[in-house]
């Protein structure tokens, strides 16, 4: 047995065959086709090429509705990229001649053409690079998805290991056969990590060159709670791993019985515990009853999912499952917040230096205004099916809450004009993420329903450390004074101004931070589904007025270790309490 330590992202244990996933545009699979299997090499080619050709005459269609024909033109340019003769007969020399496979052919004309293009003269040429390479990327992927295609006709569950932990990684296969996920590279609060927390997966990343120790079907153990992967365990450790497992299995059972109890603490203060979702799938994992409301509806993984932008009427039909399904319960719906780390494979965004301070957000659909406007249609419409509430991603400047005021209001005189049934009451709130918004508070509260702390994103611009990259993973800390403090001034600003304000970053699913939010006088918490009871469990045991204690002695520590050290001791006191409470529970018979 081999033990590898890499960075614990995700909790739980899990136990299985490995199966890699390759795809990623550096690792392209080469190997040496046989005579025999020549023309099929090349007709698997042919089928990649088709289907690219195929997509992109529908990525041109959506964007011709949403963005006009000139920005769908590009769509056709690319398709005509693939009829290159020139290119067509280079791939064909390389399988027929050279015996190389399909991808290793097409990675190899890439290669080519960026470093033709990059000897050209003139940014503006060079930039032509980029785009030249880009459909045949398009085939690269589709030839790699057939991984994806030949895993799914099987049912085999599997430990999914991968070069970097991307949201398409999360999504590979269906999530009841991901019993875990380890990853060479990724961030502890990136997308791809969130979306694993979410699904209750089992994480572990951080193990550089992970892959070329592996082998498909390879036995591994991951623990997702200490950031362990066992290679091929031996019997001690699959033994105590069986019984870790049943000991959790016992302290969530007794959990789910006071599920149903809302989290109010003993002096009084009610706090909404809500969760993030990204799926409609994730309905199936909780009790909506035992929850709050929705607190975060990330959209883009719900159109992440698809293979074209969903219509209005599609979108209306995907809130309205989670409305109905939450039975009252309010249901906070975030625009689109693509760009970053999140890309649609349908949605062609200019290559960015530096994406996540670039084209991300509402900044996107404030200028693909159509993709705003039938969104905003779809959420509007879902409001006569329960209480909604509309939050807005990336805002940094009072003018971006103002433009979509403006198409919010233009677009729901219209649908009452054509007789919609709407709601007379929709709740529109900000993200605050963007460092510059925390110096507008005031004025940004005045124009805004409500407010949610994304911290996920808040900690990477306050700190100025890549939520994606582990290289800095450990500058990455939601411990920092400078984050406290930041959490602090927000629940302030919030307070002064008697609108809600609650969390929707990762960080709201630490027990510990959780009760020093309680402290600052946050209404609300959500995450994902799993820390629910929890949550709802560490404010019942807790005092408002110990809270505040400690929300007091956290914002003035002066180092990130001195922060962690208050956090941690609160922790530790809570689970004695809970500890205590579960004794006299037993005794009393209750
Ligand atoms: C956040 O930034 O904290 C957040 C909730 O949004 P996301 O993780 O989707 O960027
Ligand atoms: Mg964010």
């Amino acid at each position: 047995m081999v033990r590898i330590q890499g960075i614990a992202v995700a909790p739980g244990l899990a136990l299985g065959p490995v199966h890699v996933v390759r795809a990623r545009a550096d690792v392209v699979p080469s190997w040496v086709v046989r005579d025999d299997e020549v023309e099929a090499e090349c007709a698997r080619l042919a089928d990649a090429v088709a289907r690219v050709t195929d997509q992109l005459a529908q990525h041109q269609d959506s964007a011709r509705r949403l963005a006009g024909e000139k920005d769908a033109s590009i769509f056709a340019v690319h398709g005509m990229i693939l009829q290159d003769p020139g290119a067509q007969t280079e791939l064909a020399k390389a399988i027929r001649g050279a015996r190389r496979n399909a991808e290793s052919a097409v990675h190899a004309l890439v290669g080519r053409l960026k470093h033709t293009m990059s000897g050209l003269e003139g940014d503006s040429v060079r930039a032509y690079a980029a785009d030249v390479s880009e459909p045949w990327n398009a085939v690269l992927d589709e030839l790699m998805q057939r991984d994806r295609e030949v895993m799914a006709s099987t049912d085999e569950c599997v430990v999914i290991a991968a070069a970097e932990l991307t949201p398409q990684v999360v999504t590979f296969l269906d999530r009841r056969r991901i019993l875990a996920i380890v990853a060479e590279s990724g961030g502890r609060f990136s997308h791809g990590a969130v979306l694993a927390r979410s699904f209750g997966i089992p994480c572990v990343i951080g193990v550089p060159n992970l892959l070329a120790r592996l082998e498909q079907n390879l036995s591994v153990l991951v623990d997702g709670d200490n950031g362990a992967i066992d290679l091929k365990p031996d019997e001690a450790t699959q033994s105590d791993f069986v019984d870790r497992r049943r000991r959790r299995e016992v302290a969530r059972a007794a959990l789910a019985e006071h599920a149903a109890a809302p989290a109010i603490t003993p002096d009084g203060r009610a706090v909404l515990v809500q969760v993030n979702l990204e799926s409609v799938r994730d309905l199936d994992v909780f009790d909506p009853s035992h929850t709050d409301g929705v607190g975060l509806l990330r959209t883009e993984f719900l159109y992440m999912e698809r293979r074209e932008f969903p219509s209005e009427d599609e979108q209306l039909r995907l809130y309205r499952r989670v409305i109905e399904a939450m039975k009252g319960l309010p249901v906070t719906i975030r625009t689109l917040d693509i760009g970053g780390d999140k890309q649609l494979p349908y949605f062609q965004t200019p290559k960015e230096t530096n994406p996540a301070l670039g084209w991300r957000g509402i900044r996107v659909t404030l200028e693909w205004a159509e993709l705003l406007r039938v969104q905003l249609r779809a959420i509007l419409r879902a409001s006569a099916f329960g209480e909604v509430r509309v939050l807005l991603p990336m805002i940094s400047t009072l003018e971006d809450i103002q433009a979509v005021r403006t198409v919010f209001e233009d677009t729901r005189a219209k649908l009452v004009a054509k007789g919609h049934d709407i709601a007379h009451e929709i709740a529109v709130g900000a993200m605050i993420e963007v460092p510059s918004t925390l110096w507008i508070l005031d004025e940004l509260l005045e124009s805004v329903d409500f407010i949610s702390v994304g911290t996920n994103d808040l900690i990477q611009y306050l700190l100025a450390v890549d939520r994606d990259n582990v290289l800095v993973s450990d500058r990455y800390d939601p411990y920092n004074p400078a984050v406290v403090r930041a959490l602090g001034v927000i629940a302030r600003a919030a307070a002064r101004s008697g609108k809600p304000v609650g969390i929707c970053g990762e960080l709201a699913g630490d027990e510990a931070m959780a009760l020093f939010l309680l402290g600052l006088g946050f209404d609300s918490l959500s995450a994902a589904p799993h820390f629910v009871g929890e949550l709802r469990q560490a404010i019942r045991r807790t005092t408002l007025v110990d809270a505040q204690e400690l929300a007091r002695k956290v914002e003035a520590a002066r180092t990130p270790g001195a922060v962690r050290a208050l956090l941690g001791h609160a922790q530790d006191l809570l689970h004695r309490r809970c500890i205590e409470a579960a004794s006299v529970g037993r005794t009393s018979g209750s």
